[in-house]
């Protein structure tokens, strides 16, 4: 190994706080908080979050309800409400195609990767979209197209998705998202300002079917983008 594959080798594996053993630990813990879908648990186990923050966060990456700063004022999801989503989205079944809007770190990113065939995410701020789109590379994710954009508008090109994940929080539904979810689809988003809830929206032959099923606590998704 050179040097570069070395520092490569240790971030992505991890040693210590950030190992597999403390992987383990955490889907212990999300499947004592109720998180069931073994194929959400298995890639949570598989992913490692610690090479998604900053090296003086790595320690922590794994702590069950902690939105860690991911800089410019935005945070990662924590691994339980990344589970309950994740958990909720392939409930009618592993996507096809998904789409992200708030890509942030990428940590989600990666977890839908190995579950949808194809994943399209955008992000509003260019240097974080930079930042995941590297991290994910060198993880080697090869089925994840990115696109810098307000994701108000969703991402019309690659559409129609079975699947779509919002992870900042919207005042109202945007319409544009339901119209490019796939009969059969599902959409999975925070939905608030200052009580915020997380709504779970299927679109069926006749229309689209809403339920309500958490409270959560989202950054807010912003118009425009930096
Ligand atoms: N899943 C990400 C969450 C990051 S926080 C992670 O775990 O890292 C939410 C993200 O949504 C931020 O990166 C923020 O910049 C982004 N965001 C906010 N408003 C947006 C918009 N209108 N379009 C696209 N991304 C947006």
């Amino acid at each position: 190994m050179n040097s570069t594959t070395e520092k490569f080798a240790t971030k992505f594996q991890g040693s210590g706080m950030t190992s597999d053993r403390t992987r383990a630990r955490m889907v212990d813990a999300l499947r004592a908080k109720g998180v069931k879908d073994e194929r959400v648990l298995k890639v949570m186990s598989d992913v490692p979050r610690h090479a998604f923050v900053e090296g003086a966060l790595e320690a922590r990456a794994y702590e069950l309800d902690k939105a860690l700063p991911i800089g410019l004022g935005q945070t990662i999801s924590t691994p339980e409400i990344v589970a309950i989503m994740t958990q909720l989205i392939c409930e009618p079944g592993l996507p096809n195609k998904a789409l992200e809007i708030g890509t942030g770190c990428g940590y989600q990113t990666a977890i839908l990767a190995k579950l949808a065939k194809q994943v399209y995410t955008v992000e509003r701020i260019a240097p974080l979209m930079d930042k995941a789109r590297r991290t994910l590379r060198d993880l080697r994710y090869f089925n994840i197209i990115f696109k810098h954009a307000d994701g108000h508008f969703g991402y019309a090109e690659g559409g129609p998705y079975d699947a779509i994940l919002m992870t900042a929080a919207a005042t109202h539904v945007p319409p544009e998202l339901k119209q490019q979810l796939a009969v059969g689809g599902r959409m999975v988003l925070p939905v608030g300002i200052e009580s915020q809830k997380l709504y779970v929206i299927d679109r069926t032959e006749d229309g689209y079917v809403e339920k309500i099923v958490h409270d959560v606590r989202f950054v807010p998704l912003v118009s425009g983008t930096v």
